[in-house]
């Protein structure tokens, strides 16, 4: 991000004498506020950071809580004849992990089960290598997981049970894309009551296992469609009332197998294998409070979720439903992608930035690769990189262990909508949603702005006044109860940007005739959604306003894709100039250039603040990338934060800022975007930024010890003046972490 500021500072220090006089001349500035892009105006008001949570006695918390690395080698069939245990035992402890998973399954025994149709691996031998590992690891003092894996299983079984088989709509069963050997479960059968159950309590009468894991399951990002006998007499698939019931039987086994799982030892437990960041499929409120261990399966980016920032989204999930308790992020150390290579490593920079991420969103570092052929690897590149980073990250745990997140924005994750809206159907497009998330996203990150997200079931005043602000991007799904929590909030002062279709229905996808919020934010629906067909529709500059600075010399603004058409407003900012033809150019104009329907509504109540969009405007950002959109958002952000902020991070660079409250004191981390690849394919390069100022407004009487940089392994000067703490960091490779010591 370059502000304005930032842009004729650098400019003047780095450029040419023609080229810096070029720079200043203030025509050459006014003319071009596309390409700045970004933020202009003074630096934001900081505010005090809260009083210091009060310490906790890490010995105190439950075990999982004080694990910071975790190592899996995901064991194939072939693993017992090639894989070198002692050699899997030294590395993972060597490189610090505090557990390990190893595989018990439910597809292929890694031990001699007992179980009926739990099918001994063709290389097992009779050998128990399961247990082999677990000693192994004891040996090391490291804790275990007993993955499991409930999700496939054999045709003798299909035989037997043809009641635990997933069918079509035409009753078929349905198989395994890759290997047609297996059958997929429905985990409404007795496969999941019977079966899974058997296999957890033979593991806890055999070996002394910490928890018990279970891959493959629940789904991530979308819901099954199942038509067995059971399903076919549940609500149909993609529906509310079977999202519940889905995530009621979700809770029943996880209850159920957690109780297993605590049989031999109280302070064992249960956990399933999550993701799919706010697209998850389980209510992730409901799950919140059941879960103590978050598994996020986001193992690296895909050629159709490009963004390099995948790992820290799925961090900021798990902030907002964790509430501290456990998450950790599965980075793979395979090569990821639509086309893969489970067998062969990724690129570093790729691996270690997916570290960085994990670390830096507040998550517990966990490191995996698959199959040790030849001993412990074909492919042994992997390995240097993730002992290397547990080991610098094992040295500064107190530091990289996040109590309370620094952040003075709610983003609405609004699961529903992301699982459930039909999406306008002028747009037709399969990743509405997640190219709505991505806008806001991309937007906050180039603004630099400190964001949680919050789950639109705990909008409850106790958990959100902390926010100077929450951001609804086009969250279609809000029941009355949560607008009446939105109004509750906006009543003791919190301030409001929506979008879009944004509480047009119910929580049961009920359409409701007019904005269920419409009292709030004064706006009234005039019709049905406008797609776009040529030219999009544009925003008439009618009056200045602080949500357009930085635009001159233009009456038109860019609008967005879709929107909603509303009623006039008293004394408008923006209001609406139809879309029309784009081809041919010769009817490239506006049969009315001069509307009144507002492109925005604004509303100034007490110190509140809310605005309104009826256009889709992250995601037309995130579409387009267009300056004008993220100025305006970043403007708007701005007008109803008061232009206030918790951290300020000054410098050049596309960068992501995670401000954290820590046991020795602070936290600010600055993950490195400004890439080439930072959107497309994976990272291949490290460009390093130049100095980030630091400012923030500590609570008052706290001093400071030291400010250290923790990846550049260097301490930096500070000023502490009253109770402003000021410090630069010098540069920042792809990741830096400004350690503040308080005393
Ligand atoms: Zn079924």
């Amino acid at each position: 991000m370059l502000n304005r500021r930032t842009f004729l500072k650098t400019s003047a220090a780095s450029l040419p004498l023609a080229a810096a006089i070029q720079t200043f001349n203030p025509a050459t500035i006014s003319a071009d506020p596309i390409a700045g892009a970004a933020i202009s105006g003074t630096d934001p008001k900081l505010i005090p950071l809260p009083a210091r949570l009060a310490p906790v006695d890490p010995s105190t918390l439950p075990w999982q809580q004080n694990i910071r690395r975790v190592g899996q080698s995901n064991m194939t069939e072939h693993d017992p004849a090639v894989m070198n245990i002692e050699e899997w035992a030294d590395y993972w402890h060597s490189a610090g992990a505090d557990i390990v998973f190893i595989s018990v399954t439910g597809i292929l025994a890694f031990y001699p089960s007992k179980v009926q149709f739990h099918r001994h691996g063709k290389f097992l031998n009779g050998r128990d290598f399961f247990g082999e590992c677990v000693a192994a690891a004891r040996k090391r003092g490291m804790r275990v997981v007993a993955r499991m894996s409930p999700d496939l299983n054999w045709g003798d079984a299909l035989d037997a049970h043809p009641e635990w088989a997933m069918r079509d709509a035409n009753g078929s069963v349905l198989l395994s894309p890759e290997d047609s050997r297996l059958f997929r479960t429905c985990m409404f059968t007795s496969y999941m009551d019977g079966y899974v159950p058997a296999i957890m309590r033979e593991i806890n009468s055999l070996y002394d296992v910490d928890c018990f894991y279970t891959n493959g399951w629940p789904p991530i990002g979308s819901l099954p469609n199942c038509h067995c006998a059971i399903c076919s007499k549940l609500p149909p698939s993609n529906t509310t009332a079977y999202w519940r019931a889905f995530d009621d039987r979700i809770l029943e086994l996880w209850h159920k197998y957690d109780a297993i799982a605590k049989e031999k030892k109280p302070d064992s437990f249960y956990f399933a294998n999550l993701g799919g960041n706010v697209r998850c499929g389980p209510n992730l409120d409901r799950l919140g409070r059941t879960a103590v261990w978050f598994q996020a399966d986001n193992q690296g980016r895909t050629s159709d979720d490009p963004a390099v920032w995948g790992c820290s989204l799925q961090g900021r999930v798990c902030s907002a439903m964790m509430d501290g308790k456990f998450a950790a992020n599965v980075s793979a150390a395979y090569s990821t992608g639509t086309v893969r290579w489970r067998n062969a490593s990724k690129n570093p920079a790729e691996a270690r930035m997916w570290l960085n991420e994990t670390l830096a969103s507040g998550m517990a570092l966990y490191y995996h690769f698959i199959g040790s052929e030849a001993g412990f690897g074909e492919d042994r590149r992997w390995q240097k990189l993730g002992s290397d980073y547990f080991q610098w990250a094992k040295k500064h745990d107190a530091h990289l262990t996040p109590r309370r997140s620094l952040a003075n924005i709610g983003v609405v994750m609004g699961q529903s909508t992301q699982l459930l809206y039909p999406t306008p159907v002028a747009a037709h497009a399969h990743d509405y949603m997640r190219e709505t998330t991505q806008g806001i996203y991309a937007t906050l990150l180039n603004g630099r702005f400190a964001f949680d997200f919050v789950h639109e079931d705990r909008l409850d005043l106790e958990r959100i006044s902390k926010y100077r602000a929450l951001l609804l991007p086009n969250i279609a799904m809000l029941s009355d109860r949560q607008c009446q929590q939105i109004r509750d909030y906006v009543s003791s002062g919190g301030s409001i940007m929506a979008s879009f279709e944004t509480g047009l229905y119910d929580e049961n996808l009920q359409r409701r005739e007019e904005f269920a919020l419409s009292d709030l934010l004064g706006i009234s629906k005039a019709g049905d959604v406008i797609g776009t067909n040529g030219n999009a529709y544009y925003g008439r500059i009618e009056r200045s306003h602080p949500i357009l600075d930085g635009f001159s010399n233009t009456n038109w603004l860019p609008g967005a894709q879709n929107r909603v058409p509303v009623k006039s407003v008293p004394d408008p900012v923006l209001t609406v100039v139809p879309g029309f033809v784009q081809y041919p150019p010769e009817l490239a104009y506006p049969p009315a250039s001069h509307t009144d329907e507002p492109a925005v509504v604004l509303r100034d109540v007490g110190s509140s603040r809310l605005a309104y969009f009826p256009g889709d405007i992250e995601r037309t950002f995130w579409l387009t990338g267009h300056g004008d959109l993220l100025r305006l958002l970043h403007n708007t952000i701005r007008w109803i934060t008061q232009d206030e902020a918790v951290v300020h991070v000054d410098g050049d660079g596309f960068l992501e800022l995670f401000a954290w409250e820590t046991a020795p004191g602070y936290a600010i981390h600055l993950l490195n975007y400004t890439n080439p690849n930072a959107h497309h394919g994976w990272l291949s390069t490290v460009n390093p930024l130049g100095p980030q100022t630091v400012c923030m407004t500590l609570p008052s009487g706290v001093k400071v010890n030291a400010v250290d940089l923790l990846r550049s392994d260097r301490t930096t000067p500070f000023r502490l003046e009253g109770s402003v703490l000021r410090f630069t960091i010098p540069r920042v490779d792809d990741y830096e972490i400004a350690a503040v010591t308080v005393g």
